[in-house]
């Protein structure tokens, strides 16, 4: 496919408001690609070029994307930072640019640098196909620019940028100057590729489903798509896990008493203490090395895939919401290889900063300053963590992620000591009854720790799911509520009276409704909030501000601004109630969910993603159950 197709659908993309219009068009432009290319636009059209776990960015600031546009364009810099400060975007400014070259004669001016690395770009075949670039190349182009380090390398992204640039027509110059700058925001979703992609090849939605399985299994966009394109359906449920690509976390239920639990559970159950840090997986191989191959058998594909830059790491960890954070944490990362008695295995556990003299566990406060990019190596000495692991997904090359609870406990024994120094065995008692339960979660939180988990004995390792297998019994359900609320912000009001010096004084929140793949607004926040935490909002909502509604927001308040549905609150609230303002759950007659007096408890950072916010469904669920529990 030629990138200018590509680029044209991004225009269709970019003009609809609506999901169904964003399924419709994006299985248009499946069923133009090939097999082979499909991967490459799933992850072009979230403007990416690798899957979202790998760290690979294509690393220029917006400084370095208008020197490229300027080189490419024969023009000054200053006046491109100028274009793009009064359009706003800067694709749009480097369009302008590349509309008034072609006009001017077709080809932008450019000098020959010799050194650089683009030059091999022009007496390459992309010469011959000039402005015919394809999909392929494009990717390889900006993927190159990614991957150059070291010395010089500001000056070769720069040159190799504006090289691409000069090859490309008006339209894919705007969407590709957008690119390094994550200001692409088509605002499409996983669940909605994955839509597209059943519609595109099956003419229904009805393998969602399944793709969605494969997805759940390795987080991997490219990958799913590629392998239901090469091998079909049979393909997809052959999916098995990857060590390297990360496996989306099982999930909890909630009950409102003991008693329910038990009659979900059955006679036996596990329970384990529910610590409150943060979750880790850990993929553990002999060497988890990529290799750019292009093959048509799933292994092959799994290699390919399995991260662009070459990585002799021997221990990867990825938190909640997928993201690779090895380089936080080296003192797990040591641990892990000297604690865990494996060749190669998948593990989870909860990262908790402890006190090894006292045994005491510290609180999520503390355990959470550890979560940072910088002087890591001065956090480890002062805040040592350590890693409770409570599941094994993957042991020496095999996927046992449907052996029951209890297998997997036990191979998991055999690898993880018991009072390892940085990587424990979480402990585990077996219980019957509701009164066990109540004692053992009475121990627990007189340790500092923030209740249990419940665990049916023969329950599969369900990716991505929450299902009755694990059940949550936390502090907080002293409360009315059963839980928190992970509610996800959308829009900004202005402050008024003293929060005005903040920027911001209140949020418009909102929750996932997974089946239309949409954020509905649930609550308004503005009390609660302490100075610092103003602040904090104001520098968030000020990084994700967008001009207009986006696609995938669902309200009828209209806030001061609207934000980008990224950043996940934890809110405490006394009940929830039925309101026409708000879109969450809303019925016929257009009466939704709503919080009564909600107050933030923690932001959830980089934990959760906005489609990991607490759902619709489950906000029923609580509804329901707060009166339950009356
Ligand atoms: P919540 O975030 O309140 O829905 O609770 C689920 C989270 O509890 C998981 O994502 C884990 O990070 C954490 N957790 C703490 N202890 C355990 C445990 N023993 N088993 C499973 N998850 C745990």
């Amino acid at each position: 496919m030629k990138f200018s197709t590509l680029a044209q659908y991004y225009e269709k993309l970019e003009a609809t408001s609506k999901r169904l219009e964003l399924v419709d068009i994006l299985s248009k432009l499946f069923k133009e690609a090939k097999a082979e290319e499909i991967g490459k636009i799933c992850y072009l059209i979230q403007g990416r070029v690798a899957p979202f776990f790998e760290a690979t960015e294509i690393g220029m600031a917006e400084s370095m994307v208008a020197s490229a546009i300027a080189k490419a364009f024969g023009e000054d810099k200053d006046k491109v930072t100028k274009s793009y400060r009064s359009l706003g975007n800067m694709g749009l400014a480097a369009q302008k640019l590349s509309q008034g070259s072609h006009q001017k004669g077709g080809q932008a001016p450019f000098k020959v640098h010799p050194s650089t690395p683009s030059a091999s770009l022009r007496t390459s075949s992309l010469r011959a196909s000039s402005s015919k670039l394809s999909v392929s190349e494009v990717f390889d182009e900006l993927l190159k620019i990614a991957k150059f380090t070291g010395k010089g390398t500001v000056e070769q992204k720069v040159s190799t940028l504006s090289e691409l640039l000069k090859k490309l027509d008006p339209v894919s110059v705007k969407h590709v100057a957008n690119i390094p700058l994550g200001t692409l925001r088509l605002g499409i979703g996983d669940p909605t590729v994955l839509d597209a992609l059943s519609l595109a090849k099956k003419g229904d939605k009805s393998l969602r489903p399944v793709l969605e399985d494969a997805y759940n299994k390795t987080s991997d966009l490219g990958y799913v798509a590629e392998t239901y394109f090469k091998l079909q359906e049979g393909g997809l449920k052959n999916i098995k896990l990857v060590v390297g690509k990360p496996i989306r976390p099982a999930l909890a239920e909630r009950l409102p008493s003991a008693e329910e639990a038990v009659k979900r559970l059955g006679g036996e159950f596990a329970a384990e203490p529910k610590f409150d840090g943060f979750r880790v997986q850990v993929h553990l191989s002999p060497s988890i090395k990529s290799e750019v191959i292009r093959g048509s058998t799933l292994k092959d594909l799994a290699r390919a895939t399995s991260g662009v830059e070459p990585r002799l790491e021997h221990v990867k960890l990825f938190s909640r919401n997928l993201e690779n954070t090895t380089h936080a944490f080296p003192d797990i990362v040591e641990g892990v290889k000297r604690e865990v008695g494996a060749k190669s295995a998948i593990l989870e556990g909860e990262a908790i900063a402890y006190n090894p003299t006292t045994s005491e566990f510290l609180p999520f406060q503390e355990t959470t300053k550890r979560r940072r990019k910088y002087q890591v190596e001065e956090m480890v000495k002062k805040l040592p963590l350590v890693l409770f692991v409570f599941d094994l997904l993957y042991l020496n090359g095999k996927d046992i992620t449907e052996k029951p609870y209890r297998e997997r406990r036990k191979l998991l024994t055999g690898i993880v000591p018991k009072e390892g120094k940085v990587v424990r065995l979480a402990e585990e008692r077996t219980l019957k009854g509701a009164g066990e339960i109540t004692k053992f979660f009475n121990e627990a939180v007189s340790e500092g720790l923030e209740g249990l988990m419940l665990k049916k004995l023969d329950s599969p390792y369900v990716a991505g799911g929450r299902g009755f297998h694990w059940i949550k019994f936390k502090r907080s359900q002293a409360g009315e509520l059963t839980d928190t609320v992970d509610c996800v912000i959308l829009g900004v009001f202005s402050g008024k009276g003293k929060r005005t010096e903040f920027g911001v004084g209140g949020l418009l929140v909102g929750v996932y409704e997974k089946k239309r793949d949409e954020f509905v607004t649930i609550s308004r926040i503005g009390t609660g909030l302490t100075d610092e935490e103003f602040r904090q909002v104001n520098e968030l909502a000020k990084k994700l501000k967008v001009s207009h509604k986006p696609s995938r927001v669902n309200s009828k308040i209209e806030p001061t601004f609207w934000v980008e549905p990224k950043e996940v609150l934890e809110i405490y609230a006394d009940e929830i109630t039925r309101s026409p303002i708000h879109t969450a759950g809303a019925d016929k007659d257009g009466i939704g969910y709503a919080l009564r007096f909600p107050r933030l408890v923690k932001f959830r950072g980089k934990d959760k993603r906005a489609e990991d916010a607490t759902t619709v469904e489950e906000v029923e669920k609580m509804y329901k159950q707060q009166y339950k529990k009356k």
